[in-house]
């Protein structure tokens, strides 16, 4: 777990939604990638709450066969998740605060430093050798080559930024939340968890800061 501590989701893709439902489409399926929905489900006059794979409901139980979870022990799972991630806080802590210094040392802006100067002195050259009617391929493909780099630096720069927020706002809520939670709360799922992946046996509940808790429901 703390291992993952610095890492970035797997799933690359986020979905950008606005459910009044934190858990919609976060929750997936182990077997076939797709998402969990909601449904309601009404049993001779007992209703009850359930989330099931979106292909095992389209397409039946042959295309997959996903189980079906109640909301109920869904909710569970992220409370016991989260308060799990508050009994370790103290280690965790001292985990993302190393991990936001390891960001913040990152060279990005010397290199682009380096590149700003490198790109000034070939520009010049490429005018004098223009201005001379001399062949500038090489001048000009080298112009392109640090433009590229320093595009690739400040894109990274920027991954590095994101992940760091991300770790802060996991820092400030370990650090505003002493005890553990007691009931299931929707705020706290979208600022916190990424993702739940359903498994036959357990549920993944992967946390906006990389760290990833199996829970066994
Ligand atoms: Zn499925």
């Amino acid at each position: 777990m703390y291992r993952r501590a610095n890492m970035v989701s797997e799933k690359g893709k986020r979905r950008i939604y606005s459910s009044k439902y934190a858990l919609s489409s976060i929750v997936y399926c182990s077997k076939c990638g797709d998402i969990y929905r909601r449904i309601a489900w009404n049993n001779r006059g007992k209703k009850y709450t359930v989330w099931r794979c979106c292909t095992r409901v389209t397409h039946g139980p042959d295309a997959c066969h996903a189980r079906t979870i109640k909301e109920e022990d869904l909710q569970e799972a992220v409370v016991e998740a989260i308060n799990q991630l508050i009994s370790e806080s103290s280690e965790l802590k001292e985990i993302i605060k190393e991990n936001i210094e390891k960001a913040i040392t990152g060279d990005g802006s010397r290199q682009i430093e380096e590149i700003d100067k490198e790109m000034l002195e070939v520009q010049e050259e490429l005018l004098k050798v223009a201005n001379a009617k001399k062949d500038y391929t090489e001048l000009a493909d080298r112009v392109e080559e640090l433009r590229n780099e320093k595009e690739n630096i400040l894109l990274e720069m920027a991954e590095e930024k994101n992940e760091q927020s991300r770790l802060k706002e996991l820092e400030e809520f370990l650090e505003s939340q002493q005890l553990e939670i007691d009931s299931y709360d929707e705020e706290l799922v979208r600022k916190l968890i990424d993702e739940i992946v359903v498994y036959d046996e357990k549920l993944k509940v992967v946390f906006k800061s990389g760290i990833e808790i199996d829970i066994n429901k």
